[in-house]
C-alpha cells in the first residue's frame, strides 16, 4: 500500500527547495523554484511551529500526496542532497515525476469508491499496477513521464465521468 501523506521527517525538504511561491495570502516572500527557502535550517523548516503568523499559510496547507519521503528512502536510498549536493537536480526531477505517480494513484484511489463496472474496474486496477512497480528508480520515474502512461491514466479518469454520482 503506498503512502499518499505527507512524513516531512523522512524527506530532505524537496518542497522547500523544488517549488516556487509568490508573495501574497499564502507566502509571505517570493521564492523561485528550485532554491532553498530561506527559513530551512538544516533538514527542517527553521519557522515550523509558526508559520501561519509568519505568512506561510501556503506551506502548511501543501501536501505532497508521499511523494517526497519516497523520493528520499527509496529512490535514493535514505541520502540527501544536504549531505551531497550533486544529488541536489536528480531530487529535484525525481520529486517531479513522483509528484505525478502519486498525484495519479491518489486520483485512481479516489475513483475506486465509484460504481464501477467490470471492465472498467479491470483498466482502473491495471493502470494502478503500472504506476506502482515493485520499486522507483531515477531511471524508471525518467521513463514513466515520457511514456503514454499520465495521459493514459488522465484519459481513463476522463472516462468515468458517467459513474460521478
Ligand atoms: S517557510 Fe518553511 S515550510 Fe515553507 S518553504 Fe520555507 S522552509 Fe519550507
Amino acid at each position: 500500500m503506498i503512502n499518499l501523506t505527507s512524513d516531512c521527517k523522512n524527506c530532505a525538504a524537496l518542497c522547500c527547495v523544488a517549488l516556487a511561491f509568490d508573495k501574497g495570502e499564502m507566502f509571505a516572500f517570493d521564492k523561485p523554484a528550485g532554491v532553498p527557502c530561506q527559513h530551512l535550517k538544516g533538514p527542517l523548516c527553521g519557522i515550523h511551529a509558526d508559520l501561519e503568523n509568519q505568512g506561510h499559510r501556503g506551506c502548511v496547507q501543501y501536501q505532497c500526496d508521499g511523494a517526497g519521503q519516497r523520493v528520499v528512502q527509496e529512490v535514493f536510498a535514505g541520502q540527501s542532497w544536504q549531505d551531497t549536493p550533486v544529488l541536489l537536480g536528480p531530487m529535484l526531477e525525481a520529486f517531479s515525476q513522483m509528484r505525478q505517480v502519486h498525484g495519479l494513484v491518489s486520483l485512481l484511489t479516489t475513483a475506486k469508491a465509484l460504481p464501477l463496472p467490470e471492465a472498467k474496474r479491470v483498466e482502473l486496477e491495471t493502470l494502478m499496477a503500472e504506476l506502482c512497480p515493485e520499486g522507483w528508480t531515477p531511471d524508471a520515474l525518467a521513463h514513466f513521464e515520457r511514456s503514454n502512461l499520465p495521459k493514459a491514466v488522465r484519459a481513463f479518469l476522463r472516462s468515468l465521468k458517467a459513474f460521478l454520482p
